[in-house]
């Protein structure tokens, strides 16, 4: 039996470790993905930092993933009804089994609050098998659902990476319109995706509040016409900034990807009466933050919403935009970062300390 090489986060706060696993044999309907690339994005540095929930250490991290089905056993189908092949470049959603039987599921259509839901690199671990990108190979279990890509557009979709579904569903959720002036607070992969995605929407002008300053450079590269550093820049420095450039009135519409709690009620306070907030950033529980229900959100009017994870519908709509060249421009000016199995401690630092734009894992390198 071959080997596959993986480098897995044994226990929380440990370095990332290489393992040698065995290939699994296939159960029917299902596939083995020979890993072009795979990402790391913040929630493996949360990852490995313990600050995630139900996470069944070891794991492989890696939940978003591209390239070639090696091996089908059965047969997989793409969402049109037409058959995979072996050799077919594809990415996946990271999302597994779903029930879609439960009161989630069912009932609220909020499939991505189901109890049931799965997640590769997240909430599979090394006991169920192949289950993160961060080797040369994953297993892809039976009703895994795939989506095909061009075999040339593996970078470009990478860039996107997890930010991509995650930035669309965000943008959807902020309901956007033609010729709206949006903000956007955090300048890592998912406010660069939100600011692409909230032009082709059809805002007008997209502002951004980040940190540190290549990622602001990099905002400004993929279509944002402002941006302001909230290291070197207080609250009420920030707040007349956004006034300075919004007519005096404050955004149309705030999407908050910085996972800052207090960012959250700046996003608040830098929105105009009757504008939306969409809360995107707060994937894992930095604590609390305090606001002023009467001035900063009942007489202002505010629809003040948020947005948990992405489903099958933002993947697939991703890997569409992706495949227009000119539609997906903005992400192939993204610098990304490749690094091999044997250097993802590096890649976790260089993501934790936001010196890269795009970490990219290459399990070949
Ligand atoms: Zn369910
Ligand atoms: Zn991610």
């Amino acid at each position: 039996m071959s080997q596959v090489l993986a480098a897995i986060i044994p226990a929380p706060h440990a370095p990332v470790e290489l393992r040698e696993l065995p290939e699994p044999a296939l159960e029917r309907n299902s596939a083995l993905l020979d890993v072009a690339l795979s990402e790391v994005c913040g929630t493996d540095v949360h990852l490995q930092a313990g600050r995630l929930a139900g996470v069944p250490y070891p794991l492989i991290p890696g939940h978003v993933s591209v390239g070639h089905l090696s091996e089908i056993h059965g047969q997989m189908f793409d969402v049109n009804g037409r058959p995979f092949k072996e050799g077919d470049a594809v990415t996946f959603l990271d999302v597994h089994r779903t029930c879609h039987q439960c009161w989630h599921c069912l009932v609220a259509k909020a499939s991505t609050r189901c109890p049931e839901r799965k997640v590769y690199g997240i909430t599979y671990g090394m006991k169920d098998g192949l289950s993160g990108g961060w080797a040369q190979k994953i297993y892809l279990k039976p009703a895994t659902r795939c989506i095909r890509l061009a075999s040339d557009s593996f970078e470009r979709f990478m860039a996107g990476g997890c930010a991509l579904p995650t930035a669309l569903h965000a943008v959807e959720r902020a309901e956007i319109n033609l010729g709206d002036t949006v903000l956007v607070l955090g300048s890592g992969p998912v406010g660069l995706s939100a600011i692409i995605l909230a032009l082709l929407r059809g805002a007008l002008k997209v502002l951004c509040i980040g940190a540190p300053e290549n990622r602001l450079q990099a905002a400004r590269t993929v279509g944002a016409s402002d941006t302001l550093n909230i290291e070197t820049h207080n609250e009420d420095e920030r707040r007349q900034w956004v006034i300075d450039h919004t007519d005096k009135r404050g955004a149309d519409v705030t999407i908050e990807a910085t996972g800052a709690p207090a960012a959250v009620v700046e996003a608040m306070r830098f929105t105009r009466d009757t504008g939306r907030v969409c809360v995107v950033g707060q994937y894992t529980d930095h604590g609390e933050a305090s606001f002023n229900p009467h001035l900063d959100l009942n007489r202002k009017h505010l629809d003040l919403r948020a947005c948990w994870g992405s489903d099958f519908s933002h993947f697939y709509r991703g890997a569409q935009i992706m495949a227009d060249a000119a539609r997906s421009a903005p992400w192939t000016r993204l610098k990304l970062e490749r690094y091999g199995l044997a250097q993802a401690n590096e890649a976790l630092t260089a993501v934790a300390t936001g010196q890269a734009i795009k970490a990219l894992i290459d399990p070949h390198a």
